[in-house]
This record gives structure tokens, sequence and C-alpha cells, in this order.
């Protein structure tokens, strides 16, 4: 599964635990594991191969940051190489032009061309306070054209009147008249699909913009066609030209990987993407969001940066050797407690660790709360340094001092040690052996 490729990621460099500068085999090994999550998210092999290439190119070589490891450190970059290529932040569809402006609606029958029509025209007349008038041209199919008619009274938009045996052009041509008579800012043109690619809808929609010179000509294209997609946008393109894209059925596209595809062959933005059936179901395209989708995690990119401003590696480094040597002492706990509450909380962190969610639930459960972590350190503060060496002098007087000087009960001492005695069980236990979810865990402190 897609999802996975961040956890691979971590998985294959985790051994590497050394700074300095990122070599060719950490690369490789880390590029090996890019690849195969691409293709099984079928993004097309040339853009697998620029992208891997990419990423080699600005990540062999590239220091490590001192609080980050190298794996994290390769993820950022991949990340970032994602992004890029995925293309610019913002790219909405334009109408800086002398209205009516029309704008060309193409693709194959069943993309959902007329919905985004429909959701397009809704966006413009509610958010951009435009007058849009829309218009079917798929002559061959009336049921299309009462659909969109249908979709324009819902969302509270004109359709153009349908006039029986007028040809694609012929109707495109009234709607732009109708446009400027109108008073119209917008003109959308709902142009006829086919269930594959032909040379008589490529011709027709080659006519249609001629006569009509539209300022958008996009294509909308179902994102759970993966490769097919991919054709599409080439072949439309090379035809007759687009200004961008439209990827729809991104609610069902887990993978990301038809987004990253259409992008990095036709080079159009895509400008839009459809993430439902309802006419509100449309967004902007954030090239963040699906680089993330597609590096499968929460937001490990946002810990990696929070990460590096945040964690004092020097410390992290003493708090390793010692650990290294079975030690962990309620000292560390504290040092440990302080650096989740400088990360945002437990609800922060685990938020932005994937596949965490459940232990979140389970952590709320146990009223395991922010409040809490800030209590254990006052318990803590309120120790001599020689009981947080030595907790094992924790007899009752002095849990009755301890309680006093920080505010609480005897019974959240003893809870507070319990958890110690536990976690200084599990660091030894992480310390023998790295991966899986603590050793992430702990590597994300920099263990
Ligand atoms: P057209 O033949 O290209 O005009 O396609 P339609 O607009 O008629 O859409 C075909 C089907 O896909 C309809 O049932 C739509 O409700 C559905 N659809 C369109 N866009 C989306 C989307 O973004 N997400 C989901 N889940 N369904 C969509």
């Amino acid at each position: 599964m897609f999802g996975t490729l961040s956890d691979r990621l971590s998985g294959i460099l985790s051994g590497l635990t050394r700074r300095g500068a990122l070599t060719e085999d950490d690369v490789n090994a880390a590029l090996r594991e890019v690849r195969r999550a691409l293709l099984e998210a079928d993004v097309a092999l040339e853009v697998v191969r620029s992208f891997t290439d990419k990423v080699r190119e600005r990540a062999v070589g590239a220091e490590v940051l001192k609080s980050v490891t190298p794996g994290q450190q390769v993820i950022k970059i991949v990340n970032d190489v994602l992004i890029d290529t995925l293309g610019g932040e913002g790219e909405g569809i334009t109408f800086d032009a002398v209205p009516p402006v029309p704008i060309l609606m193409v693709g194959l029958q069943g993309s959902g061309k007329t919905t985004s029509t429909a959701k397009i025209a809704r966006r413009l007349t509610d958010r951009d306070k435009k007058k849009v008038l829309m218009a079917s041209l798929d002559t061959r199919r009336p049921a299309a054209m009462e659909q969109l008619a249908i979709l324009g009274k819902q969302v509270g938009v004109e359709t153009l009147p349908i006039v029986a045996g007028q040809s694609a052009v012929q109707i495109a041509r009234r709607a732009v008249e109708a446009g400027k008579l109108g008073g119209y800012d917008v003109v959308m043109l709902d142009t006829a699909g086919r269930v594959t690619l032909d040379e008589a809808l490529m011709a027709e929609v080659a006519e249609v913009k001629a006569a009509t010179n539209p300022h958008e000509v996009l294509l909308v294209a179902d994102a759970l066609t993966g490769q097919d997609a991919v054709n599409t946008a080439r072949a439309f393109d090379g035809r007759v030209g687009l200004t961008g894209i439209v990827l729809t059925r991104m609610d069902g596209d887990g993978r990301g990987g038809a987004a990253l595809s259409m992008r990095a062959v036709t080079g159009k933005p895509i400008k839009l993407v459809g993430t439902g059936e309802k006419t509100d179901a449309l967004e902007d395209f954030h090239p963040s969001r699906v680089a993330n989708r597609i590096l499968g995690m929460g937001d490990i990119v946002g810990l990696v940066e929070k990460a590096a401003a945040t964690v004092d590696a020097d410390k992290a480094q003493e708090l390793a050797q010692r650990l290294a040597k079975g030690n962990f002492d309620l000292g560390d706990l504290r040092t440990q407690l302080q650096q989740m509450e400088k990360m945002g909380g437990l609800g922060g962190l685990m938020g932005m660790l994937p596949g965490m969610a459940q232990m979140k639930n389970q952590i709320a459960n146990a009223k395991m709360d922010d409040k809490v972590i800030a209590r254990q350190i006052a318990i803590i503060n309120s120790m001599t340094a020689a009981e947080r060496r030595n907790p094992d002098l924790l007899k009752n007087s002095r849990k009755k001092r301890i309680a006093a000087g920080s505010g609480t009960s005897p019974e959240a001492i003893n809870k507070l040690l319990k958890m110690h005695r536990q976690m200084a069980d599990m660091m030894k236990q992480m310390s023998r052996q790295k991966g899986g979810m603590l050793g992430k865990l702990g590597s994300m402190f920099g263990l």
C-alpha cells in the first residue's frame, strides 16, 4: 500500500545513526523504496524515473540536521521534491478577460465533467459573485443536456435553453452570444465526452475552441483511472491544448498517484479537485496535502521541522548514552516530559504520528492529558537530586513531602513511579531493538 512509504523509509534508514552528510548508498537504499511505492500507486514510469533522479540529486551529500535522523531527513527531501513535482500552490482558474469569459470543459464520458462544470459554476456564483451561464454541447446525448439543466437549477445557475438540431459549434457560439447579451461574466461550455478517445471527439473540441477562444480549457479527469487519465491528458493537451486539470474522485484515491503523473507528464497545473458527488465537493489543489498522502503519514514533515527547531540534540545524545548503559532515572523522565510539552503536548505529538490515532484515544481515556504532564514535571521538580537518581529512596515520608511540595497526592506520585518503571523497562528493550513503533517513537526524540 502507498501509505507505508514513510514507514519503509524510516525502516531502512533507521539503522543510520551517525550524523554528517547522506551518502550515495543511503540515498539509493531509500530510492528503491520510493520507486516501488510510486509504481504501486500507478505513477507513470517516466515520472518515477525523473522523480527519483531529482531526489538523488538533492539528497546525496546533503547535510543531516543535527537534531533529526538521516531517515527523517530523506523523508523531508522526498516530500519537498513531491511538492515541486505536483506544482505550485493556488493556481486556481482565472477569468481576467473581457466578459463573458468562456471556459471550456473537456474530458471523457464519466470522468465527472458535467458535475464539475456545475461545481465550478456554483463556486464562481456563490464565492466570486460572478454571473454564470452554462451550456451543454453534447448533441449526441440529450440526457447529458438535461443533466446540466437539472444541476443548474440545483445550484442556481442559468443554463442555455436547449435548441434541437444544432451542432456543438453552433451551440457554443449561441452561448457566447447569449452571454454577451445577458451581461454574464463567465460562460461555461460543457463539451461532449466519449467513452474512449477518438478523432471525431478531438476534432469537435478543437473546432469549438477555435470558435470561442476560451480563456481556460480544463480537462476533467478521473483520478481513479490512473495511467489512463494520464494518457487522456496527454492526448487532449497535444490536440487542443489545455490550461489546467480538474482531478475528480480524489475522495476515492487514497494514493494520490494520478495527481503526480498528470502534473509531471502534461506540465499543466491541477487547478481544482473533486472530492465527492455533491455540487459543493470541489476544492483547491494543495500539493503539500497530496504529498502527505503519497508519503502516507500524518504530518511527519511538520514533526521533523518542529523537532529540528526544539529538540536539544546534545541533551538527547547524553540521554542516549545513559540509556545504553541501562540508566533511565526520574531526571531523564523529566527531560522527556519537557520535550513532549515543547512539541505541543501529547495531543500534538500523537496527531502528527502515523498510526497513532488509536493510541491517542487510549491516552485520552486514561486521562493522560497535557495537564498531567505538567503535574508530573512538578512532582519530579519537588524531588531532591538523589531521589531523582534513585527512586528506591522514595518511602512514605518522602512521598508526603513531595506531594505537599508539588500540590499533588502520594497516589499521584505512585502512579508516576509506576510509569517510570514501565518506561525504564521499555527503554531498555528499545535500546536493544530498534524499529517498530516504540523504536520510531524513540528516534523521534533522538534516542
Ligand atoms: P461526465 O460524463 O463526465 O459528465 O460525468 P458526470 O458529471 O455525469 O459524473 C459521473 C458520475 O461521477 C456521477 O455519478 C457523479 O456524481 C460522479 N462524480 C463526479 N465527480 C465526482 C467526485 O469528485 N467524486 C465522486 N465520488 N464522484 C464524482
